[in-house]
């Protein structure tokens, strides 16, 4: 028995070799491409609060955080 870190759904790996860590091949992509939008996120945000003055780079540096965070969370659960 397994969770798939992506629809946390358990389901029974068959066959031999390596436990497949997602349910699907779905899930496996899912997660990668959400892994990948969020490291973008990031970039994108820490670079305009970079080029950004005052208010905005507060803004975007808190944006930045939250997209970190929910990154981690996402690595994290991949991880697991
Ligand atoms: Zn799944």
């Amino acid at each position: 028995m397994a969770v798939c870190p992506w629809c946390v759904q358990v389901f029974t790996p068959s066959g031999r070799g390596r436990p497949p860590r997602y349910c699907s091949p779905r899930c496996r992509k899912a997660q990668f491409q959400r892994e990948r939008t969020l490291k973008r996120q990031v970039e994108r945000y820490r670079d305009l609060a970079a080029n950004n003055l005052g208010p905005f780079r507060d803004y975007w540096t808190e944006k930045a955080a939250e997209a970190a965070d929910d990154l981690a969370a996402v690595q994290l659960a991949a991880r697991q």
